[in-house]
């Protein structure tokens, strides 16, 4: 199935309202991803879990900055009309899936597949 015109302009609209909102998540954890700074008064504890709850918003960071460039590469593919097909198999993407991750550039079938060299 091909996609339509109408569905080329829904994803191309999904895909710019994600990276504005991904670009805007990244702005706003710029400052907590700010190396650990020592307080006069935090025991050992707090500190780890500074350290720990840190270490999260920085794997986060990672996996929004991978996200935009799925969406970047999203893009491309809508320009050069590959759109909407599996990157791995060639086959169509199931609209449900593309509604749900507009980025999505594998099926689910060989998402799942790669899912663990992703
Ligand atoms: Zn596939």
């Amino acid at each position: 199935m091909d996609l339509t015109r109408k569905q080329l302009r829904e994803m191309q609209t999904l895909l710019e309202e994600l990276k504005v909102s991904l670009s805007d998540l990244l702005a706003k954890t710029e400052v907590g991803s700010q190396p650990v700074k020592l307080k006069d008064n935090a025991g050992r504890l707090s500190r780890m879990d500074e350290m720990h709850n840190q270490s999260i918003l920085i794997a986060n960071r990672t996996v929004i900055k991978n996200r935009l460039i799925q969406v970047g590469l999203a893009q491309q593919r809508i320009e050069d009309g590959s759109y909407g097909y599996c990157t791995r198999c060639d086959e169509p993407i199931a609209m449900l899936r593309l509604q749900a991750s507009p980025e999505a550039p594998r099926c689910i079938q060989c998402q799942s597949l790669t899912e663990v060299d992703a």
